[in-house]
């Protein structure tokens, strides 16, 4: 049967599947799929949680939603002809596992969909479990009561320290520090993604919520049917439609100001954990990082312009903005500080308009920035945000710089102090 098709058992779309506006993604599904067939060919697989799916020779029945799907074509090698093929993850509450489907219908499998799959192989890659639909599955549209029930009391309880990407099947408890509705673009979908920071005892996270579960800063919540993925080389919990949020007392979880407002840390501390989602560090401005001082930027996505060129946009009238990449030290290591247009002005004290009024009368850009240097050079700063590592070490995008004016008296009279309460 290599290569050849059942066309009882493969996916046929109905011509009639052309004008699907008014239809949901699960409606759209039912149509471009035919109802299953009662008789299965085979012997009936057994319906498995996504959690106990384990390498096995014989086929399994799923229902799971579809948490990403990326459709490709692979080129046959036999005869050069190219092959539909959709991969991405599943999830069904229990556990999230990659897919791959060869030969999908051309539309109707997005993001959200609940799906029921009679005859998918399992494989292990990288010791992990996946699923496989062939032509010798069926996979029809589900209702998402047909998902497991996920009962939170039978999962495992875990902490912040312990999330790895890739985790799912937990339980936790959190609170949220913040949470921010934003609108992003999903393929040719505006959808609202409620993004934050929540935390425990032991650290805190960033959270990306697909659904809205009404989240406010300042809330005990106890999270199931969640997962972790790395996002810009940072952990970060996902939720969606399937996962459950409940509101606790939350008594043992730390308040809202203790986790915005905690100590500062040493840098070297800071890059070793690869930055963090509430990094606090204290240390000197020792220099500056190009591009510092008046940038221009592309009216249309921001980005930098060169030469009056966007690499997007090509040509284009830039727009005058201030910027301070700012290099801080505090002895046990240097770290990148991200600084915009209004702390740029406050640190420097001298407005975008000044900058540029002054760079009409001294038409060279370095100047501004020599002059934006000797401002800050040496300055103690404290600073406060989420810092991301890369090859050129930490850079933090600050959510308050403070500048430490240090009291050379008090500091002197505490050092005295300190050395005589010690003798
Ligand atoms: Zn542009």
């Amino acid at each position: 049967m290599t290569g050849a098709r059942a066309p009882t058992n493969g996916i046929h779309r109905p011509a009639s599947m052309t004008g699907r506006a008014l239809l949901s993604p699960n409606e759209v599904l039912a149509r471009a799929l035919p109802p299953m067939s009662a008789e299965p060919s085979t012997p009936t697989p057994v319906e498995t949680r996504l959690r106990d799916l384990r390498p096995t020779s014989s086929p399994v029945e799923l229902v799971a939603r579809v948490v990403t799907s990326d459709r490709r074509e692979v080129t046959r090698r036999s005869d050069g002809s190219r092959r539909p093929v959709l991969s991405g993850l599943l999830s069904d509450g229990t556990a999230t596992v990659r897919f791959t489907w060869w030969d999908p219908p051309r539309e109707g499998i997005e993001r959200g969909i609940v799906l029921r799959a009679v005859g998918a192989e399992v494989r292990e890659f990288r010791g992990r479990a996946e699923v496989t639909f062939g032509w010798k599955t069926r996979v029809g549209p589900a209702s998402p009561a047909e998902l497991p029930p996920v009962d939170a009391a039978e999962v495992p309880f875990r902490t912040v320290r312990d999330l790895r990407p890739g985790d799912e099947g937990f339980r936790i408890e959190l609170r949220v520090a913040r949470i921010t509705p934003k609108s992003v673009t999903v393929g040719t979908e505006r959808r609202v993604v409620h993004e934050g920071l929540v935390a425990d005892r032991t650290g805190s996270i960033a959270l990306s919520s697909w659904s809205d579960f009404g989240l406010r800063a300042g809330e005990a919540v106890r999270i199931a049917g969640g997962y972790v993925r790395a996002f810009r080389g940072r952990p970060q919990i996902v939720l969606d439609e399937s996962s459950i949020v409940v509101r606790i007392e939350g008594a043992d979880l730390p308040e809202p100001a203790q986790l915005l407002a905690s100590p500062p840390r040493s840098i070297a501390e800071v890059e070793d954990e690869g930055g963090g989602e509430a990094v606090a560090v204290e240390g000197l401005v020792v220099g500056l990082l190009p591009p510092s001082g008046i940038v221009f930027r592309c009216p249309t996505c921001q980005r930098t312009v060169r030469s009056g060129i966007c690499r997007v946009h090509g040509q284009v009238e830039g727009r005058a903005d201030l910027r301070a990449r700012i290099v801080l030290d505090d002895g046990t290591g240097a770290l990148t500080i991200n600084a915009n247009r209004a702390d740029t002005e406050r640190l420097w004290g001298v407005t975008l308009e000044e900058a540029e009024a002054r760079l009409r009368s001294q038409p060279d850009p370095t100047l501004i920035e020599e002059q934006m240097l000797e401002s800050l050079l040496g300055r103690r700063l404290r600073v406060r945000g989420a810092g991301t590592r890369d090859d050129f070490g930490v850079t933090l995008t600050p959510e308050s710089i403070e500048r430490v004016d240090i009291d050379l008296d008090a500091a002197a009279e505490e050092l005295t102090l300190r050395l005589g309460g010690s003798r």
